[in-house]
């Protein structure tokens, strides 16, 4: 199957005598003891087995599991690891999930993060204890890319899982798995949910191994599982999601040529521009560059915040993967240890007509 098609059919497991078209809603927390039938709602359902495997099949998995949020699909990687592990992040990741590792994972993991892009960095940060790798490409909010290919000797060579947030890429676009990873995690808040009205998150591992049952054992004792009708959303969304990456991807590619022309901008981050120091490998490793866009304001953090304030159709929100355009400076929303440049602002550029889009931007920096 393809793409497009397991997208519309993986979800959706019909079974009902009645014969739906579409999958129903199965909200009843406890099933009747029988043989083969599940048991408890924390351990299965059969909407979130219906997205588990819709998961699998699009990150070309052997098996998936489903999480409330993407942070608790992370935490549940970190917790699925021994105490005293150590494992190698970036330094610019997903603000979220590193403030998990140092205040949740004190003084029960070690961690080093490290610029990913930088593959004698990535070497050199090994130990004897090191577990686990983790990346993010592209990264968030700087669009850095890390060659998977890469890391994923690196980790194999020192006996590490490599696990890649596949969030800003999704499926559609990248498949960490078919380049070496062993776990991929995604937050279905953003692009899978599509709509702004869903938390999720997922795993989905290579094989079912040892470190893997481990992982379902944290989604299953932990609890942090995702609601039947967030199940049913998701799979109803996923349908979709072809399609909108590539109107995602289409208009980012429009905008960051915009705003690279553009006498108010300092700098673009954008995978899908040549002048991106990832470009090459992104272009090798993914087969679109995705609908995030940051830039630099050139007079600096007040002005892009005017800038902001300005835009009628860029929601001024945290957030994206939604149809709806997003944007935010983004050091703002990360707190003050933050890396990211004040004056930076994220786009999560969504399916509105691309003429309203450009022509809004054109108006608000035009104020900065
Ligand atoms: C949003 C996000 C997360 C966290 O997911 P939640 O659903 O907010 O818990 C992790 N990684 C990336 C890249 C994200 O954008």
């Amino acid at each position: 199957m393809k793409l497009e098609t397991l997208a519309i059919h993986g979800g959706n497991i019909v079974s009902d005598k009645e014969k739906p078209v579409i999958q129903p809603i199965t909200l009843s927390t406890t099933f009747v003891h029988q043989p083969e039938s599940m048991i408890y709602a924390r351990a299965n359902n059969p909407n979130r087995h219906a997205l588990e495997q819709l998961l699998a099949g699009l990150e070309k998995g052997a098996d998936a599991a489903a999480f409330s949020s993407g942070n608790a699909a992370g935490v549940s990687v970190f917790q699925a690891l021994d105490p005293g592990s150590h494992l190698i992040a970036p330094d610019d990741m997903y603000h979220g999930l590193k403030n998990a590792i140092e205040t949740i994972f004190k003084g029960i993991l070690e961690a080093t993060f490290v610029d990913m892009t930088d593959l004698d960095a990535v070497e050199q940060a090994f130990q004897p204890n090191t577990k686990l790798v983790w990346v993010e490409t592209p990264s968030n909010p700087l669009l850095k890319i890390t060659d998977i290919r890469a890391v994923a000797k690196l980790a194999k060579a020192k006996g590490a899982i490599l696990a890649c947030d596949n969030t800003f890429a999704t499926p559609v676009f990248q498949n960490p798995i078919a380049q070496g990873a062993d776990i991929v995690m995604h937050s279905s808040t953003k692009y899978f949910g599509g709509h702004s009205d869903i938390m999720g998150g997922a795993l989905i591992t290579k094989v079912q191994d040892e470190f893997w049952e481990k992982v379902k054992n944290v989604q299953i004792g932990g609890g942090a599982v995702p609601t039947p009708m967030d199940c049913y959303y998701l799979c109803r969304s996923i349908k979709t999601l072809p399609y909108r990456m590539k109107g995602h991807a289409e208009h980012a590619m429009v905008l960051a040529n915009f705003l690279d022309g553009h006498q108010a901008v300092e700098k673009v981050y954008y995978p899908g521009l040549k002048a991106h120091p990832g470009h090459d490998i992104a272009a090798a490793q993914m087969t679109g560059f995705g609908g995030i866009v940051s830039f630099l304001v050139k007079s600096g953090a007040d002005a892009a915040d005017v800038v902001i304030s300005k835009l009628r159709y860029f929601t001024n929100a945290t957030s994206l993967g939604g149809v709806e355009s997003l944007i935010e400076r983004r050091a703002a929303s990360e707190g003050p240890d933050t890396l990211t440049p004040q004056n930076l602002i994220r786009v999560s550029v969504g399916l509105e007509h691309l003429d309203d889009l450009l022509e809004d931007l054109e108006r608000a920096l035009a104020a900065s």
